[in-house]
């Protein structure tokens, strides 16, 4: 974009990407089919005007010059991507036709609508819904991100909310953990560094990698991927042993701290430095900190829970505030996300008045077994015959990406992508419909990670042909027969019904204030009048099969979860074949496939990476720029080697998610990521990965 062009406008808009921030967006408008730059609203207080360059510059993605401008069908191979353009009409009723063929033949489960967070507007994300509860297609046991983090943190609390994100700048003591904001939601790094400018706070980031986040704490604390319970108990055994648990707290708000307090007696720093590969000083120091400090704010993130032991790191890492009664404190206690803040009435966006929960519930995660057809997966049912995709890229981000990608070439399988760009997923579709980026449609977003609800209005014209996903569900539900009055009216009246009977004014309102501060109040945020459970206390031995969760569908090994907060060795521990492990966490320029087809993202991640410690690459005959193989049973990857001294030996780290195509033989990172379901409500392991790692043959 010509940055020299004046803008006729700006206009307030909100981050639609698959991010907690949700940040507040100044958008330059150069005209009605143009944006300039992106900034930071500075008005809003949580985004505080700062967001990041890959937003920033998203001018850049808008107008690229690979966006899909109009339907297309198939005409070659599945994924050799030879294409024709067709009419919209025409692409619609191909689709409905597929779709009424699939049901007449094997029911309406036959048909799979699958869908994510590319964009996170609850109008385009979650109306596919209300299309599958009209015609009963098969249900999408969302799985792929939140489960594990979201069962951990309400294990302890009860609730998915916590105190304000704000309150991060008046703490003593920030500790983020497993999750790197400097890649991946800059707003937190503001907040705790103005803690640390205004009060002389401390920062504590703990992580398996020296990260950018890792190097601006004061006290980084390096652990090995999927050992973060071992360090929760080893900081709460210090703080029992040292008298730092704070007693009158632990009595009144917990159910059982002294069974607490004896069980990690033998769960010392000592033990946990065997397990996590961090020294037992550097363990201690973080324990006297945490003691010390009662303003002190656990920013737990998503990264540590990513593991077949994640809800139970997740909830060892909460309970550390409940020992030292921080959770009473102004810019004290723990906080994940704010999911349950908003009572959202979703009724009109997901049709949930005609849902039928006696319909299948099919795993996203495990779609690789699913088109493989898995009965167990299938659970029992028909085989998935037809598939719309909106906002999400399977054969990209999905694990055990081998078994996906033989799906997708099934002769037999109709799937339809709705897309910006030609996905890895979209190259696999008999018809490819283009979609609009979210400054070409209206809709609303909620922030996981402060305490917003933003508009994010219409502010360009869609490119070409571009159609927004609720026109697309709209035009299919005519074609197929499904009728609710949702597919009646326009997005803007969706919104203002959404907001209105969920108690949050109206769509006029939200337009002139361009967001709603919900946050609680204190006493609620802080759980000062006890947690979210019968009796008031914080649940030190959770009930695991039944932690409050929206999707509560029985996934994994539940019955084998530790009952007290542990290290619970159920992950892919290193072994002879594998003696590393491998964690597959975020890039910078790149959010999970998003952004990857930008220029300035490809030239700032510069090629698929993996990072080893040069102990290890030493002991293997490796060299930095080396091409190298990883693999393990589900295949191998072949992508270059960069020693990097900031892992602990038996680590390595590939920053992703690149496309497959990136890589020599098209075998992108999520080839050796595993899909077996993680207990007790699934979730993919994406960072628990036992490894072999080999020079590059020749022959690949
Ligand atoms: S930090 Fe996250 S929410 Fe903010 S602009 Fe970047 S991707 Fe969007």
């Amino acid at each position: 974009m010509n940055q020299a062009v004046r803008p006729i406008r700006v206009a307030a808009s909100a981050c639609p990407h698959d991010c907690p921030s949700t940040c507040a967006l100044e958008v330059d408008v150069l005209d009605e089919r143009t944006i300039g730059r992106v900034r930071g609203a500075p008005d809003n207080d949580y985004t505080a005007g700062v967001i990041c360059a890959k937003v920033a510059r998203y001018a850049e993605r808008v107008h690229h010059p690979d966006r899909l401008t109009h339907p297309l069908r198939r005409t070659g191979a599945k994924g050799k991507g030879a294409f024709e353009r067709i009419s919209w009409d025409t692409a619609l009723d191909i689709v409905a036709e597929r779709f009424l063929e699939a049901e007449a033949r094997h029911g309406a489960e036959a048909v799979w609508p699958y869908y994510y967070a590319g964009t996170m507007g609850l109008v385009m994300r979650d109306g596919i819904h209300r299309l599958r509860h009209a015609k009963k297609y098969s249900g999408f046991h969302s799985t792929i991100c939140v489960n594990a983090a979201y069962t951990g943190f309400a294990a302890g609390t009860g609730r998915i909310a916590g105190p304000d994100p704000r309150e991060m700048a008046k703490s003593d003591l920030v500790v983020i953990w497993g999750t790197n904001p400097v890649n991946t939601q800059v707003n937190v790094m503001t907040h705790a560094v103005r803690a640390r400018k205004e009060r002389g706070a401390r920062i504590v980031a703990v992580d398996v990698y020296m990260n950018g986040t890792m190097e601006q704490a004061d006290l980084p604390v390096l652990v090995k991927p999927g050992t973060d319970g071992a360090l929760a108990c080893a900081v709460m055994h210090c703080l029992f042993r040292d008298g730092r648990a704070d007693w009158d707290y632990l009595e009144k708000y917990t159910d059982a701290p002294r069974e607490l307090e004896a069980h990690l007696r033998n769960r010392g720093p000592d033990w946990a430095s065997a397990i996590t590969g961090c020294p037992a000083e550097t363990i201690e120091e973080f324990a006297r900190l945490v003691g010390a400090t009662k303003r002190a704010y656990f920013r737990l993130g998503y990264g540590f829970s990513r593991s077949r032991n994640g809800p139970v790191n997740m909830h060892a890492a909460s309970c550390i505030p409940a020992v030292t009664g921080a959770w009473l404190h102004e810019g004290g206690g723990a906080f994940h996300n704010n999911a349950d803040i908003y009572h959202w009435n979703k009724t009109l966006i997901e049709g949930q008045d005609v849902r039928d929960p006696a319909v299948r519930m099919l795993d996203q995660s495990r779609i690789g077994a699913i088109l493989a057809g898995d009965s167990e997966a299938l659970r029992g049912g028909p085989p998935v015959a037809a598939m719309l995709i909106q906002n999400t890229n399977p054969v990209s981000v999905c694990p055990d990406q081998e078994a996906v990608k033989r799906g997708f070439a099934r002769e037999d399988l109709f799937v339809c992508v709705h897309e910006q760009f030609m996905t890895e997923t979209a190259k696999m579709a008999d018809v490819v419909l283009p979609a609009t980026t979210f400054l070409e449609h209206d809709d609303v977003y909620q922030a996981g990670g402060s305490q917003y609800i933003l508009l994010g209005p219409k502010t360009i014209e869609p490119l070409a042909e571009c159609r927004n996903n609720h026109e697309v569900i709209c035009a299919l539900a005519r074609r197929v027969g499904a009728s609710h009055p949702g597919f009646g009216m326009t997005p803007r009246e969706l919104i203002d019904w959404t907001l209105r009977k969920s108690g949050w004014g109206t769509l006029a309102r939200l337009e002139r204030e361009k967001w709603i501060d919900c946050q609680p109040d204190f006493a609620t945020a802080h759980y000062v009048d006890g947690f979210n459970y019968p009796g008031g206390k914080f649940r030190f031995k959770p009930d695991w099969p039944r932690v409050p969760f929206r999707s509560a569908y029985p996934s994994g090994p539940a019955d084998r979860m530790p009952q007290l907060p542990d290290h619970w060795t159920i992950i892919e521990e290193a072994d002879a074949e594998h003696p590393f492990r491998l964690a597959t966490s975020p890039a910078r320029g790149f959010l999970n496939s998003t952004f990857n087809e930008t220029p300035t993202s490809q030239a700032r991640e510069v090629r698929p990476t993996v990072l080893m410690h040069p102990g290890d690459a030493r002991a293997a005959g490796l060299a930095d720029g080396d091409a190298v193989r990883i693999g393990n049973r589900r295949g191998a990857v072949r992508l270059h080697l960069k020693l990097f001294d900031g892992v602990r030996p038996g680590v390595l780290i590939a920053e992703s998610i690149w496309p497959n195509e990136a890589y020599p033989d098209g075998q992108g990172i999520n080839t050796i990521t595993g899909a077996d379901s993680i207990a007790p409500f699934g979730g993919a392991a994406f960072h628990d990965n036992k490894v072999w790692i080999r020079m590059d043959g020749p022959a690949g």
